[in-house]
């Protein structure tokens, strides 16, 4: 079976809503293609004394709604397809939870884990350089993402900084805290999943402590997401894994430790005390709820039919793809969607640049309630319109945010 493309998906899931929302094909034409894209390549001097070219991109998805607003990944396989389908999936999120700004996402095709941390801060400095005109606060403002972090943040708002020859702390989000960076930033995707993992197993009536979970991928997002799940939502975390393989254990996993194993050892693997099994295997343990956390098309028509999870939350962007979306919702598998369930790493990083453009700092309450408020929001009226429709949450979801999309365009007058 081939992999779907992500770009490919995000359309189909475009067309099945323009009923909905009656939206013209003319109208449905242009929302299939990125406003702009920026291909660059950036060379690079490795510590050896050698150049090396990478190539890096930027999507600016539609800005319809305010500037563009998304992270940048750094990977291997990066390939600019799924950037475009990212992208798009910015635009919806920043647009289900009512923000103030469009979709991007940028990407450099590299193995972050095979470079030196100078030859990382020479790469990251250059994709600023290289993307300067592009970017800024009131344009395109970049956070984290896969591989990325509140340390390549710091050397990227300083690289913009140098360039612009002034303090612009909000030209990047995600900072560290002691840079114009916002509390609960870090561990404001996991949390902000989590609140909607609560309304949903409510409205299932799944009672969410001593719940089995199982999650995929162990970096930012899903080691937090194993985190809170047990310390604040009460959650039994039966198995995680990370690129190197997973492990279980049916009766929960003592998750501070593991993180101290997988900072000690590079891995959650060989954790004392739990069966190896393989990121295959992880998803389809019996398990109340199923977190995929690290990477997209990991749920496809082969493995579909084997979940038993009755919740299925996507804290990674595109993890189930379209074969799988409809043989989970026929097996009444209520799947959690990306730009929903994760929205909130956007949500906290909208929250930053209010901050610094206000010379503000908030407390972390602060952004825990505010987070709270609009998740919780959010999920209420992609619910709603859900039962009301008959359809998927996905699909009330893309309703909701493609017909705000779409009338800030009309009033603009772009159609
Ligand atoms: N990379 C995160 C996402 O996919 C956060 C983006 C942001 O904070 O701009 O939602």
């Amino acid at each position: 079976m081939s992999e779907q493309n992500l770009f490919d998906m995000v359309k189909r899931h475009l067309c099945s809503c323009s009923t909905d929302i009656a939206m013209d094909e003319n109208i449905e034409a242009v929302l299939k293609m990125p406003r702009r894209e920026i291909h660059v390549s950036i060379p690079v001097r490795m510590d050896t004394g050698t150049i090396r070219a990478f190539q890096g991109f930027r999507v600016q998805y539609n800005d319809a709604l305010g500037p563009t607003k998304g992270g940048i990944r750094f990977h291997p396989d990066e390939t600019i397809d799924t950037i475009r389908g990212l992208a798009a999936l910015m635009t919806w999120k920043c647009s289900l939870h009512n923000l103030p700004l469009g979709g991007a996402k940028g990407g450099i095709i590299c193995n972050p884990k095979e470079l030196s941390i100078h030859e990382l801060e020479r790469l990251s400095r250059a994709y600023v350089q290289a993307m300067y005109p592009f970017l800024g606060p009131d344009r395109d403002i970049p956070a984290p993402d896969v591989y990325t972090n509140p340390g390549i943040m710091a050397w990227m708002v300083d690289e913009y900084s140098k360039i612009a020859g002034k303090t612009t702390f909000g030209s990047f989000t995600g900072k560290p805290v002691a840079l114009g960076g916002s509390e609960g930033r870090l561990d404001a995707t996991a949390r902000g999943g989590w609140y909607v993992i609560r309304e949903a197993a409510r409205d299932l009536g799944l009672e969410l402590s001593g719940s089995k979970v199982a999650i995929q991928g162990f970096g930012n997002v899903g080691s937090f997401a194993a985190m809170l799940g047990q310390e604040v939502f009460g959650a039994r975390i039966v198995a995680v894994s990370d690129s190197h393989g997973g492990i279980y254990n049916p009766d929960g996993l003592p998750v501070r430790d593991l993180v101290t194993h997988k900072s000690e050892n590079g891995t959650v693997v060989h954790f004392p005390g739990a069966t190896h099994i393989t990121n295959d295997e992880l998803l389809e343990l019996p398990a109340d709820i199923l977190i995929p956390a690290a990477l997209e098309n990991v749920i496809n028509q082969s493995n579909a039919p084997r979940i038993r999870a009755r919740i299925v939350a996507e804290f990674a962007n595109g993890p189930v793809d379209n074969d799988a979306d409809e043989i989970l919702f026929s097996r009444e598998i209520q799947v959690l969607p990306d730009f929903l369930a994760n929205g909130g790493g956007v949500i906290a990083s909208y929250y930053e640049m209010v901050q610094n453009f206000n010379m503000d700092h908030w407390e972390e309450e602060k952004v825990h309630r505010k987070l709270e408020r609009k998740m919780t929001d959010a999920y209420r009226a992609v619910h709603t319109l859900a039962l009301q429709n008959h359809v998927p949450l996905r699909r009330a979801a893309y309703t909701i945010a493609v017909s705000r999309v779409v009338n800030a365009m009309k009033m603009r007058g772009w159609v």
